[in-house]
């Protein structure tokens, strides 16, 4: 299943890709649903991000070579903090560097998709709770995420949550690479197998302080190679399998 939440012209709605057409989704993509009628071509539709979340849990240190570039410890257990759904934009959309921040970076992700309501998940059976996976940007202003503290303001502005370009399920989220590019330059590569916490794991530590809701994000963690954006850049996250998220950068 490719899953896609789009617009055109006025209408906004849940939309299955099946070779490039765009279908309409009828009923509840978080509960039951059936393909209706054809849309049209996916290059003529607006892709937007391809859900709307309650709130983004993002995981913070969660590949060894990030710490280490950061000279931050691995963590004993999964480090989370939240990004406010104000911040989410979808493909295209640009990033847009704010005036309080020098030095805004990059964060090439694996997003989860949270399926239905849940809290104290185990982690046995945590992945049930999982519609499917996207791709993520968790932006960073990396000059205020130091003089802070804490790390609210940092990832908090809005546009600094890049979704999309679509839900892809089933997905084996175990052993995929992430990528970032910026003007077509490598600049971040991981691979979902050195995470220190896997996807159960952090579903499961999560749905113990918080209850998650369908729609829901979890961004967990970004590998090593994190750098600058600037005016006029384009970047591109890409997950092996899901696809390719792409925001320009833009000046305020
Ligand atoms: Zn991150």
């Amino acid at each position: 299943m490719i899953l896609i939440r789009y617009k055109r012209g006025h209408q906004i709605g849940y939309g299955l890709v099946e070779r490039h057409r765009v279908y309409a989704l009828e009923g509840d993509p978080f509960g039951t649903w059936s393909t209706g009628a054809e849309i049209g071509a996916l290059a003529d539709v607006e892709l937007l991000a391809p859900c709307a979340p309650t709130k983004i849990v993002c995981i913070g240190r969660n590949f060894p070579a990030h710490a280490q570039e950061h000279n931050a410890p691995v963590p004993t257990e999964p480090l989370i903090f939240l990004k406010p759904p104000s911040a989410v934009i979808g493909p295209e959309q640009p990033i847009i560097l704010p005036p309080q921040s020098q030095q805004v970076e990059h964060e090439a992700e694996l997003a989860v998709v949270i399926g239905r309501r849940c809290r104290h998940v185990p982690e046995e059976t945590a992945l049930e709770a999982v519609l499917g996976y996207t791709c993520g940007n968790d932006v960073t202003a990396r000059d205020l995420q130091r003089t802070d503290g804490q790390w609210s303001r940092a990832k908090g502005f809005d546009t600094f949550c890049p979704l999309g370009p679509w839900i892809i399920a089933p997905f084996d989220p175990t052993d995929v690479a992430i990528t970032c590019r910026v003007n077509g330059r490598m600049r971040q590569f991981g691979l979902t197998r050195d995470m220190v916490f896997p996807i159960p794991r952090l579903i499961a530590y999560i749905s113990a302080v918080m209850t998650l809701e369908p729609g829901d994000v979890i961004l967990t963690g970004t590998p090593s190679g994190v750098g600058p954006l600037r005016p006029g850049d384009i970047c591109e996250v890409e997950v092996e399998g899901i696809g390719v998220l792409r925001n320009p950068v833009a000046a305020p």
